[in-house]
């Protein structure tokens, strides 16, 4: 259960402070474990004896990717060879998407619940979720983390929560109407797709469903000050950032404060995290302004423990220094995976950074919107997909279109062919719009 004094002692550690009074006692206990059970990390750590010298060298100790987790996975089915307890310890097991498509089944003890929970149960605290609300929770519970597990953390501030899920969205609007819940937990893309069955099916303004909270997860869009704008002003509640994590090593562990200057880090007590440059590995400062890839290692973990784990989500660090709302751990926002970011001819871009171009002209655009690269690893070229808003007539698409394009061409150097569809052509769906399409 959600113990606001106990963490808050932890919210308000530096990222330095944590380091000595918890990360740095945990990591040894936690590297014990995982030179005395885990294989994979016997043969991937070899030559180090002891925990002590893992910690010595633990800026250069090799980096784990989730393609070596697949591969192992496959050759040492179900779990891998870096399951690190009996198999009569696991409790439960969800699945994550690979890279290559192919599945990873992570494993949980009862301690890895409890310390998923942990730090998911404060991120939604510190997003504004309270006992006396009532939070429908819209994400898969079909083995992902995001269902069932994220259940229990918002269960676990005391809130009373309806398990939904996905799908049903006309009887979805009809359940919030006769419960009337004060909070929605869900992707923002679903939101879209909420508003476009409200008008259509039920002729109905959003802000009647009464919704006073709306948490949001898995998808940087929020971040985007203008979608955020346009999604508080057309719902009328305060939309929180809520929801942030790496299924493989913690569930949760960023969420936004009611601030709103980025997403505070979540995980003390369960992770460690570093940040490198994503070209040349460098390690770098977590502090204001700095960009880099996150890297993260488990530092109570049963299971499966992952040692410096390659999460390829590029974040940019918004803050270090103590936050009004009193928590002093970092605050940051996820720019991209470093594998969405498109190199067109030597220019680095994400797609969110188009996606914020594009919600400049929100009201005659939806704000949905589709990048296609052309090329693989030699991007030549990029086309953006934009949906008109409805009753745009075609000359003003065009100028808009053309807007878009000189915007991008201004703010990124690069040029794109923007082409205008219809309200509804780009696909949602109620887990992530795809935003980047490779051909
Ligand atoms: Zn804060």
């Amino acid at each position: 259960m959600h113990n606001e004094i106990r963490d808050l002692e932890l919210e308000t550690l530096t990222q330095g402070d944590l380091f000595l009074k918890i990360d740095r006692a945990r990591l040894l206990k936690q590297f014990d474990h995982v030179l005395a059970s885990s294989s994979f990390y016997q043969k991937k750590l070899k030559g180090y004896r002891d925990a002590a010298s893992l910690l010595r060298d633990l800026d250069i100790l090799p980096f784990t990717e989730k393609k070596e987790l697949i591969d192992d996975q496959l050759q040492y089915p179900p779990f891998g060879s870096n399951l690190s307890v009996n198999n009569s310890c696991v409790r439960r097991v969800h699945r994550t998407s690979g890279t290559t498509g192919r599945p990873v089944f992570l494993a949980l003890t009862a301690k890895d619940i409890a310390a998923t929970i942990d730090s998911g149960s404060r991120c939604f605290w510190a997003s504004g979720l309270r006992p006396e609300d009532i939070v429908f929770h819209c994400l898969n519970y079909c083995m992902w983390m995001g269902g069932f597990t994220d259940h229990q953390s918002l269960e676990a501030t005391g809130a009373t929560v309806v398990p939904y899920g996905v799908g049903n969205s006309s009887k979805l609007i009809e359940a919030i109407l006769n419960i009337r819940p004060t909070a929605i937990h869900c992707t923002v893309s679903y939101m879209a797709k909420l508003e476009l069955l409200l008008e259509t099916e039920f002729k109905m303004d959003p802000r009647e469903l009464g919704l006073r909270k709306g948490l949001f997860a898995g998808e940087a869009g929020i971040q985007n000050p203008m979608t955020r704008s346009r999604i508080e002003k057309v719902w009328g509640f305060k939309a929180m950032d809520a929801n942030y994590g790496i299924s493989d090593v913690l569930s949760m562990f960023g969420a936004e404060c009611g601030c709103q200057q980025g997403m505070h880090f979540m995980g003390q007590g369960n992770i460690h995290v570093e940040l490198i440059d994503p070209d040349n590995c460098r390690k770098l400062p977590f502090e204001k302004g700095v960009k880099g890839e996150l890297v993260v290692t488990n530092i109570n973990k049963e299971a499966q423990p992952l040692v410096r784990l390659r999460s390829h989500d590029v974040i940019d660090v918004v803050d270090h220094n103590k936050c009004a709302c009193g928590r002093s751990s970092f605050r940051f926002k996820v720019l991209g995976r470093s594998d969405d970011m498109i190199v067109v001819k030597g220019v680095n871009i994400f797609p969110g950074a188009i996606g914020a171009v594009v919600s400049g002209f929100i009201d005659e655009v939806t704000g949905e919107y589709q990048v296609v690269a052309k090329g693989l690893d030699m991007v030549e070229k990029i086309t953006v997909r934009v949906e008109c808003g409805d009753g745009v007539p075609v000359p003003r698409q065009e100028e808009i279109g053309a807007a878009i394009k000189q915007e991008i061409r201004d703010k990124m150097d690069v040029n794109a062919d923007i082409v205008m569809v219809l309200k509804g052509e780009i696909p949602r769906t109620g887990e992530k719009t795809k935003r980047l399409v490779r051909e």
